[in-house]
């Protein structure tokens, strides 16, 4: 029996799992050439405040310019570079360019209330009890203000680490860092964490957002999360707003902030520039009104 099960891995080996290794390790061989030669950009996607149009900050997401391939998702290769650690040299690199260009457009721009940068974290980073000091050392040597950052943590990354999960937060909460609930509504959705962890900002997923319009169960989800959110003290940004009737449905909520492809999808450093440049890009769309009823 178990050389009959041996000889069926085997043939499942052979055929799928094989070409599936062999595409990761060239992907992992790949990745580490890329971190060596910096292969990566980051593009900013605008968020905005919902009350005035204006941009509050910048979400910094990173991509991939594969010699062959062109450009690579993060979605098709972060889960990768988490599973190989290569997300530790790779999430440096994401902190120090965020943290000094957005230092660079503070500079160049100035924003009353100055604009901010969040920057994604992934659970292995979480983890490593070094994130502090790498942080500090990014702040001191770009200038930028810790006030400035935003840190962007998921749920299941929060879940995963719950022994140093609240040692870690606490520490950048006291460097003056703003913390962020990433995709919230698809993880754990334990509500207990967000309670006792010190979080100022809670992003709801797209998957709530995409529907929010069309359907009437989704609404009343997404406005029990800003009520939930609210009564913790926590902000909230709509992720993944499309449409004007989205925008409409969450001005009704009194939503503080959205990011989304109706205001901009994610650009490379040039374009995010004109953005800020202008002093109220998204003014038009501020202006939608409320949907009311319902
Ligand atoms: P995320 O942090 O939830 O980022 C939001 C994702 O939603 C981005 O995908 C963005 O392009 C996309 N998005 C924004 N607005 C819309 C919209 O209106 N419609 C649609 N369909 N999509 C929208 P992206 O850039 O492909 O990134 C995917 C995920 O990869 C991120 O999800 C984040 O989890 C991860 N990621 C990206 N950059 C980094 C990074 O530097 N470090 C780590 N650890 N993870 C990263
Ligand atoms: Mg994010
Ligand atoms: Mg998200
Ligand atoms: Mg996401």
């Amino acid at each position: 029996r178990a050389k009959a099960q041996g000889k069926a891995c085997h043939e499942v080996f052979d055929t799928d799992m094989h070409t599936h290794v062999v595409a990761l390790m060239q992907m992992e061989n790949d990745l580490r050439k890329a971190i060596d030669h910096q292969d990566f950009e980051l593009y900013y996607q605008p968020i905005v405040a919902l009350a005035t149009g204006k941009i509050m900050g910048f979400e910094a997401l990173v991509r991939w310019q594969h010699p062959e391939q062109g450009i690579i998702s993060p979605a098709k290769f972060v889960p990768i570079a988490e599973e190989t650690g290569l997300i530790i040299p790779l999430g440096q690199w994401v902190l120090r360019e965020s943290c000094r260009q957005l230092k660079e457009w503070q500079d160049a721009f100035p924003h009353d209330p100055p604009l901010t940068v969040s920057v994604n974290l992934s659970g292995r980073q979480f983890s490593q009890q070094s994130l502090i000091g790498q942080i500090r050392q990014t702040l001191s040597e770009t200038g930028l203000n810790a006030h400035s950052l935003k840190l962007e943590i998921t749920e299941s990354a929060i879940m995963e680490n719950t022994e140093s999960a609240m040692d870690m937060l606490l520490q950048l909460k006291a460097m003056g860092i703003q913390l962020s609930v990433d995709d919230f509504g698809t993880g754990y959705s334990s509500l207990g964490y967000l309670y006792r962890f010190p979080m100022d900002l809670l992003k709801i997923d797209q998957s709530f957002i995409s529907r929010v319009d069309v359907d009437g169960e989704k609404l009343e989800l997404v406005r029990t999360i800003i009520t939930l959110a609210w009564n913790l003290g926590m902000d909230v940004v709509a992720e993944g707003v499309e449409t004007t009737k989205q925008l409409a449905q969450l001005k009704a909520l009194k939503c503080e902030y959205a990011q989304g492809f109706l205001f901009s999808k994610p650009v490379p450093k040039q374009e995010a520039a004109k953005l800020i440049a202008q002093p109220n890009p998204f003014q038009q769309l501020a202006q939608v009104l409320p949907t009311t009823g319902r």
